[in-house]
This record gives structure tokens, sequence and C-alpha cells, in this order.
């Protein structure tokens, strides 16, 4: 795979899957929060995948798909081949 896109937040070159056309880089997925600043971590459920997110302050589980990066409202999901994906939701 050495076709990239550009991070649709920062610009960023990211690796380019078709299914995902809107990813973010890893640099702005560390980024994310929820809608009132708060940080949040994305990881699969398990080794066999799933997705779960946490607040970065207390680990406590958030149980959206919807972030923000720098006011983007933003969607998180499993990344089909493993990993976390994060896509700007589109406007
Ligand atoms: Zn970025």
């Amino acid at each position: 795979m050495n076709e990239t896109h550009d991070c649709p937040i920062c610009g960023e070159k990211v690796g380019h899957w078709e299914r995902y056309p809107k990813q973010v880089c890893e640099r702005c997925q560390n980024k994310a929060s929820d809608a009132y600043g708060r940080r949040l971590q994305f990881s699969n459920a398990d080794s066999s995948g799933g997705f779960k997110a946490f607040y970065r302050d207390n680990g406590a589980e958030y149980h959206q798909q919807i972030c923000y990066i720098d006011g983007r409202k933003c969607f998180a999901n499993e990344h089909r081949f493993g990993g976390v994906v994060v896509e700007v939701v589109k406007k």
C-alpha cells in the first residue's frame, strides 16, 4: 500500500484505504475529544477486534463513536484490517 491522501484536518499524508477515504492521521486521531473537549482514546475491544472508546482522564468508557478533532466532527470505528480508524464526518 503506497497510496496516501491528505489528512482532512491537518493535511499530513495518511496511508490510503479505499474504504476509508476521509481517515485522519494518527496525530489527529490522538487529539480526539468528546463534544465537551474531554480527550478520548480508542482501541479494539479485544484481540479479535471490536471497538472501544475511553476517556483519557479517568479511563471511563465512552459509549459513542462520534468525536471531535479541532472542532471537526469525526466518527471512530474498528478498522477492517485491525486497529481503529477515525474519519471526518461529511458535511
Ligand atoms: Zn492530521
